[in-house]
């Protein structure tokens, strides 16, 4: 059951004969309620319980493990089967209540600094299995904060847990349509927020299917650097990037795209790369890119041995951020939470049946210098 959107959930229900309001009626009963027995679905008629008994479940995945954090933060890890695990965190703030969503058992883009990437592609989450981390997390986080009748734990929806959102297109719409309905979720487009390394076409396909918010994993101002460091820059360079973000915010619920930059030391932090990408979205970077109207997010790298790279010193983080800041752009410094359970940002790493190798492919790549230190010595990694 968790696999419909409403529309979905309709067309199920008309499969066995009911009519639409039954559907909706349903759909509240296990987003907004939180119930997985028909037996408990008061309003609907016996028969139609007994039907859904016989042939449907509200099946929730498995937690596996829960580690709790000291400033609040909570982190599940959901058994997805076949040996594969996904990660959800639960990110609470004084004003809202942020879960961070999975999307797919691994990844296949392979990003240097991600330890998803590091780990190779297993398989797409199914929507159920999208909604399952949501679902699971709201209904247990309402009884555990205590929360008062119609109070909701989670305000925001981020889809930066593990896997590329946009490369499991066909679930991820469902799943962002019921967090959005008013009889599911009641998220607003603002607060549902899709994160992608740039797939192009999917980008234009999601401004028309399901505009939400939008952050793209930027991490380079040239295509040099984007290409190692996001190999699906190869396909999508960044002029291309660019103006799919463009396209994007002709119909998005906010007017800028989040731009994602992870701070690795003497990789992609220096002053100029910071110019270089006050150019790039101001609309005078290579490839006669045009003004993207955007804020920047710098996340400071979350290292882990085999990725071979360091964070950039904090000092490094602020000049980076005061370089952008003062050429026009709004920038903001990610704070790091959960970092005493690896909870935070591409720590997540769940357990995957690599089925794309990508340990192995990341062994062989080439060791590139790719910057230089600041006293001029080359930086190899
Ligand atoms: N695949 C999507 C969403 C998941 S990753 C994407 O790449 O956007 C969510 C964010 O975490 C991305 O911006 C990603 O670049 C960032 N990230 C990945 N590994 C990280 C690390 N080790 N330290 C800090 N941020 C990281
Ligand atoms: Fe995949 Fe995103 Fe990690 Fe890149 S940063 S490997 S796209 S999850």
């Amino acid at each position: 059951m968790l696999d419909f959107d409403l529309d979905g959930l309709a067309a199920y229900c008309e499969g066995l004969g009911e009519k639409r309001f039954r559907a909706t009626q349903l759909f509240r009963w296990i987003h907004q309620k939180g119930a997985a027995d028909f037996g408990a679905m008061t309003d609907l008629a016996k028969s139609l319980r007994d039907k859904l008994a016989g042939v449907a479940e509200v099946r929730p995945l498995p937690v596996a493990t829960e580690q709790a954090s000291a400033d609040g933060t909570i982190k599940w890890l959901f058994d997805v089967g076949g040996g594969n695990a996904v990660e959800s965190v639960f990110i609470p703030e004084d004003d809202r209540g942020t879960l961070c969503i999975s999307s797919q058992a691994g990844c296949a883009v392979g990003c240097r600094f991600c330890s998803t990437g590091h780990q190779g592609f297993s398989r797409n989450l199914t929507t159920g299995e999208i909604l399952a981390q949501l679902w699971y997390a709201e209904h247990h986080l309402r009884q555990r904060l205590k929360l008062a009748p119609g109070e909701r734990a989670i305000t925001n929806v981020v889809m930066m847990g593990m896997g590329e959102p946009l490369q499991n297109y066909s679930a991820l719409v469902p799943a962002l349509k019921a967090m959005l309905d008013d009889h599911g979720y009641g998220l607003s487009r603002r607060r549902v927020t899709v994160s992608t390394s740039g797939v192009v076409p999917m980008m234009d396909r999601l401004r028309e299917d399901c505009p939400v918010a939008l952050a793209v994993s930027l991490h380079a101002p040239t295509d040099a650097l984007r290409d190692d460091l996001v190999p699906l820059n190869k396909k999508y360079p960044l002029a291309e990037l660019m103006a799919a973000c463009r396209r994007y915010l002709e119909a998005a619920p906010r007017d800028f795209i989040t731009f994602e930059y992870c701070m690795l030391d003497g990789v992609n932090d220096s002053d100029d790369q910071a110019r270089q990408l006050l150019a790039l979205v101001n609309g005078r970077g290579a490839g006669g890119t045009e003004r993207v109207p955007c804020k920047f997010n710098l996340i400071p790298f979350n290292p882990f041995p085999e990725s071979g790279l360091l964070r950039s010193p904090r000092e490094r983080v602020m000049a980076f951020g005061k370089v952008l800041q003062d050429g026009g752009v709004v920038t903001t410094i990610r704070k790091t939470r959960g970092d005493d359970i690896d909870a935070a940002c591409g720590q997540l790493a769940g357990e995957v049946q690599d089925r794309t190798r990508a340990a192995q492919r990341m062994k062989r790549l080439p060791i590139q210098v790719v910057a230089a230190r600041p006293d001029g010595t080359p930086k190899t990694h």
